[in-house]
């Protein structure tokens, strides 16, 4: 048996929580099929210091590219190494997160090898010896199980779905020969520019306060921001699509069909009525509340906590207990 590839997202020289996901969710596909997980970590010089750490999610090889040419994500170079890598050790899956970065690179590898590519799934496991995944479809009113065609099966894993799961293993580590020349490469990263704001992008926090037209106007967002904070670093402001055209947030905090596609492990929606394509951004998120002054808005079907009421009221009173919780 090849094993399961599991691709390991560095950033700034760091090991992504990702990787853990992506290693985790591959041991358990390798352990349905008897084989092993070979995760491979890509980046400049001294990438790869933290990559014994992936051992302890259940990677049995980390194969480690260092190259000058790797400090910034380079699409091409990065779909060459790892195109190389699985045509000579071979897999029985190819897995990523579904990433900013897993979702540009996933799907270049799955053409260039002519195979099959499933994104952003929820779910793995082994059917019969397929690798079968299990995503939604038609902004999560449908969930359909797929299985790629051809091998190896081309997957990204939508973030905060696969709780990263301890399962030591070898973690051996292995240098990765990353001959490439970045005169071959059509765009060349020179810079990353982080957005002014700097917090945690909503498409991977763990905890997602949401605000919608309900606040009534941008300042009012301080009551949501407050909240967040509150839960000290590892919350993220979200907002609906009512709220960003009206320019009262910006848009990489939109979260819907056509913002981002979230699964935090608590989204608190607050002032948002719950229109089927903001549902289609976060119903796969684990614990969902909402806010709401009307009882009747649609964002109570799919809440699995309602608090119907005034959110000006709601909120401090909410901000102070969490605070009370935390301290
Ligand atoms: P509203 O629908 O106006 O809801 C405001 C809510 O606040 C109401 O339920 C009200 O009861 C409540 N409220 C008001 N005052 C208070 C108070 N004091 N306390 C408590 N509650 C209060 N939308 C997205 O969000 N994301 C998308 O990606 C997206 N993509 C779209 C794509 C297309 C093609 C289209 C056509 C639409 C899209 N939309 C998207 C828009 C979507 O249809 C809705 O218009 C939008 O989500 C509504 O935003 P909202 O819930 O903030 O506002």
């Amino acid at each position: 048996m090849p094993g399961i590839f599991a691709f390991a997202e560095t950033r700034d020289g760091e090991i992504r929580k990702g990787a853990h996901e992506t290693v985790t969710a591959a041991r358990q596909l390798a352990d349905a099929l008897g084989t092993e997980v070979h995760a491979v970590v890509l980046g400049g010089t001294g990438a790869g210091a933290a990559a014994g750490e992936l051992g302890r999610y259940g990677a049995d090889k980390v194969f480690v590219g260092e190259a000058d040419a790797f400090g910034k994500y380079s699409a091409e170079g990065f779909t060459t190494v790892i195109v190389n890598f699985i045509k000579e050790h071979g897999c029985d899956a190819a897995l990523f997160p579904a990433s900013s970065l897993g979702k540009d690179l996933a799907p270049r590898v799955a053409a260039r090898l002519g195979v099959g590519y499933a994104s952003d799934c929820t779910g793995l496991e082994v059917q019969g010896g397929t690798v079968v995944a299990t995503r939604p479809e038609f902004s999560g009113k449908l969930i359909a199980q797929v299985a790629p065609t051809g091998t190896p099966a081309v997957i990204s894993l939508r973030p905060n779905v696969f709780t990263p799961t301890e399962n030591a293993k070898a973690g051996e580590v292995q240098t990765l020969d990353v001959s490439v020349n970045e005169a071959d490469f059509g765009a060349i990263v020179r810079e990353i520019k982080a957005s002014a704001a700097a917090k945690l992008d909503v498409g991977e926090a763990p905890i997602i306060v949401a605000g919608g037209r309900g606040l009534g106007s941008p300042e009012n967002f301080k009551l949501i921001e407050d909240l967040a904070d509150a839960f000290g670093g590892r919350c993220a402001v979200g907002a609906s699509r009512a709220v960003v055209d009206a320019g009262w947030r910006p848009h990489s905090e939109q979260v819907g069909q056509t913002g981002k596609t979230v699964a935090p492990t608590l989204y608190i929606a607050v002032g948002i009525s719950g229109a089927i394509q903001h549902l289609a951004g976060m119903r796969t998120s684990r614990y969902i509340v909402a806010i709401n002054k009307d009882p009747e808005a649609p964002i109570f079907k799919l809440a699995d906590y309602g608090i119907v009421g005034d959110l000006h009221q709601i909120l401090p009173r909410m901000t102070e207990e969490v605070r009370k919780m935390m301290a």
